[in-house]
């Protein structure tokens, strides 16, 4: 069979066997088969541009992670109720990139154990349960966190425990973020509901990519702090230096979190996550409940992420993600200059998010327009995707190993794509 049929045939039978509940990304399916650095290569060889890839953060297939999971594998893997020297070197190595008040970690094989634990640790310490999310958050796929993650649609029903508030959009609504905090605590005093938490992503990315104005994130964990609440900084996708600024998100927000998840980038792939708090949460939270998590924290996955942590230092990750992000959003306001349909270009770092509207004065998200830039991107072989609640928003999120010769590829296959996209 053709590498054609083969994808055809692949594709029939995944969906006798995996059912309804899984989602493809584009229109016509990707079926990558390879991955070097930014470049993903498909069944029939071709070759794709990979501006989406948050995971791979080093880059597809790094050979430092690949050898470090290979090197551990082939000796020894475990868990954590051993002694085992990749675990402290990890933590420690880790817990030098936090502020000192953050000086514990917890490992987890997700995202979603992460922040599931963090909700747990919050409402253990703080006797509350009240918890503040943003409008269209996403924060991971237990029962628990699904109802913080108004994103997934109205098919998830929420306790009144969960006050939704607005992401700090400025480009739509300045100022409404902190009046929804505000209106949040009050709801929840007014109901006889104790806030555990304010829980959101630093980078704010299934809201639409936005960042809040300066003094905002202080003045709203200041107000949740005060009522008795703990902030929860999610960091799973913008933690590890792809803000560019800062090795976290946070960190653009002048605050320090009780508590930050982590997730993704953190084993380049390879599944561990974790929780870094301080210690004193920890400790409360470690007297009443024992936690033990089989994979989390694994010999294998603490040298695949302590191999990631390298590799960021090393190549200077952090300070690319600041630089060819800069390129990237210069690239894209001036792409805004000839093309109306680039209403609006926001990010931080390697983590863009350019809105599309179908007419400038009354921002009409101009949503089937971004599925059709997404896929006929796609056709050209670089890779983005959409977000938002109306998904109109281009996110753009390559490997931090994207460089500038890579933004400049990127930019010239949009400005085509935005040009056929308008005529159509
Ligand atoms: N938080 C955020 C902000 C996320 O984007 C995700 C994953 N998309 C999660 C948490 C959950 O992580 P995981 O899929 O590893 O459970």
């Amino acid at each position: 069979t053709s590498p054609v049929n083969a994808s055809a045939e692949l594709l029939a039978r995944r969906q006798r066997v995996l059912g309804q509940g899984y989602r493809l990304f584009y229109q016509e399916p990707l079926h990558p088969v390879r991955g070097e650095g930014v470049w993903l290569f498909d069944a029939q060889g071709k070759r794709y541009l990979d501006v989406y890839n948050n995971v791979a953060s080093v880059g597809h297939c790094h050979p430092a992670v690949v050898d470090a999971i290979a090197r551990q594998s082939a000796q020894l893997n475990t868990h954590t109720r051993y002694l085992h020297h990749a675990i402290v070197d990890f933590a420690e190595d880790l817990l030098r990139e936090f502020p000192a008040d953050l000086d514990n970690l917890m490992l987890t094989c997700t995202g979603s154990e992460a922040n599931d634990l963090a909700l747990r640790i919050a409402r253990h310490v703080t006797g509350g349960t009240g918890v503040i999310v943003t409008r269209w958050a996403y924060h991971g796929v237990t029962s628990a966190l699904a109802e913080l993650s108004p994103s997934l649609g109205d098919g998830v029903t929420r306790g009144n425990y969960v006050k939704l508030i607005d992401a700090p959009d400025n480009y739509r609504q300045p100022g409404a973020f902190l009046a929804s905090v505000q209106a949040a605590l009050a709801e929840m005093r007014a109901e006889g509901i104790r806030p555990a938490a304010l829980l959101f992503d630093t980078i704010f990315s299934s809201d639409g990519v936005f960042s809040p104005l300066a003094g905002e994130v202080a003045q709203a964990v200041q107000w949740v702090r005060d009522a008795g609440g703990l902030f929860i900084a999610d960091e799973v996708q913008p933690g590890f230096g792809r803000t560019g600024e800062a090795m976290w998100g946070f960190a653009r927000h002048q605050v320090v979190p009780d508590l930050v998840s982590l997730g993704k980038p953190m084993g380049n792939g390879h599944p561990i996550a974790g929780l870094v708090g301080k210690s004193a949460l920890f400790a409360a939270f470690g007297r009443d409940v024992s936690y033990f998590n089989t994979f989390g924290g694994n010999p294998v996955s603490c040298q695949a992420a302590h191999a990631v942590l390298r590799v960021i230092r090393e190549e200077q990750l952090q300070q690319n993600a600041l630089w060819v992000g800069h390129c990237l959003r210069e690239g894209l306001q001036a792409l805004a200059q000839h093309h109306a349909l680039l209403g609006d270009v926001r990010g931080s770092g390697l983590f863009v998010g350019a809105e599309l509207v179908s007419d400038r004065e009354n921002k009409t998200p101009a949503s089937a327009e971004a599925v059709a830039v997404v896929n006929t991107m796609r056709q050209r072989g670089v890779l983005i995707s959409a977000t938002g609640p109306a998904g109109n928003i281009l996110k753009i999120r390559p490997p931090l190993v994207f460089r500038e010769e890579h933004a400049a590829l990127f930019l010239d296959t949009l400005d085509a794509v935005l040009t056929e996209v308008a005529q159509r």
